[in-house]
């Protein structure tokens, strides 16, 4: 028992090195290959597997970009990109991008230029499977849950339920203990997101979305300010959206969530 923890640990530290040297510098961003910020626990999105892969819409997205680019899959190193902390991330120059459910907007324009969009979600509410739908002049009594730095927290505060009791998180799997154990009364983001979690084996027969509309959501691909990479990579989204690609990853992802995507959205972010 005890040699057995003890090998536990040597592996342990052992990954926890190797791990250390592979981020040694801050990524790979101006090095052989590309790194490129997503999320980590948005199932149908971008999620990181138990066995280390990365699956989801925007995983394929990026993937797909980073190939008209000139990188190869397995150059690609994948960062995870927190809500709150994507434009540091950019500045810092720790990614070369960022394809993480990322709203264009214009507060985020004065730290970061995006390309796209490549995909419209709406804002809507996770609720429990009995509870009753609310109507948008209620959900200021609600207790919500959302995650620090989204605009799925600041349109809560801004627009649409001022009144509302607003707990933030730093993802939104965090939120969902609290969803089901009664906590919080909804977890409010996009409803590309929300629909990933509600789909998820484990929260079967336990989540439902509102279906209310509470926000456009223009997807973009987040780019340090004045990079040269906008005008390649808004061909790479049209280029994706003409050959059948961008279909196929919105069938391929979201189709097992039941999601029924917008229609690819018009390019907007140019020089
Ligand atoms: N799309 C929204 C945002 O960019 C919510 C989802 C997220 O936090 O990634 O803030």
């Amino acid at each position: 028992m005890r040699l057995r923890k003890a090998s536990a640990l040597a592996a342990t530290v052992l990954t926890l090195s190797l791990t250390a040297t592979a981020c040694g510098g801050g990524g790979d961003a101006g090095g052989d290959g590309i790194t490129i910020g997503i999320k980590f626990d948005q199932p149908g999105m971008a999620l990181k597997t138990p066995d280390g892969t990365y699956e989801g819409f925007d995983v394929d997205v990026a993937t797909y970009i980073a190939g008209e680019l000139g990188y190869e899959p397995d150059q690609i190193t994948w960062e995870e990109a927190p809500s709150a902390e994507r434009e540091t991330l950019l500045q810092r120059g720790d990614v070369d991008f960022i394809v993480a459910t990322y709203s264009i907007n214009e507060e985020r324009k004065q730290q970061v230029d995006f390309a796209g969009p490549y995909f419209l979600a709406h804002q809507d509410l996770l609720i429990r499977e009995d509870d009753e739908v609310p109507d948008v002049e209620a959900i200021n009594d609600l207790t919500l849950c959302s995650v620090t730095g989204s605009t799925s927290a600041s349109n809560v505060k801004e627009d649409f339920a001022p009144d509302a009791n607003l707990r933030e998180f730093g993802t939104y799997s965090e939120c969902l203990t609290g969803l089901e154990n009664g906590a919080v009364d909804a977890l409010t983001t996009d409803d590309s997101i929300l629909a990933g979690y509600a789909a998820q084996e484990q929260n079967q027969g336990k989540f439902k979305l509102a279906g209310l509309e509470l926000s456009d959501e223009f997807y973009g691909v987040g780019l340090p300010k004045d990079s040269d990479l906008r005008d390649q990579v808004n061909d790479a989204i049209r280029q994706m959206v003409d050959d059948g690609s961008w279909q196929r990853f919105v069938d391929e992802n979201l189709g097992p969530a039941g999601y029924e995507a917008e229609p690819a959205p018009e390019i907007t972010e140019t020089d």
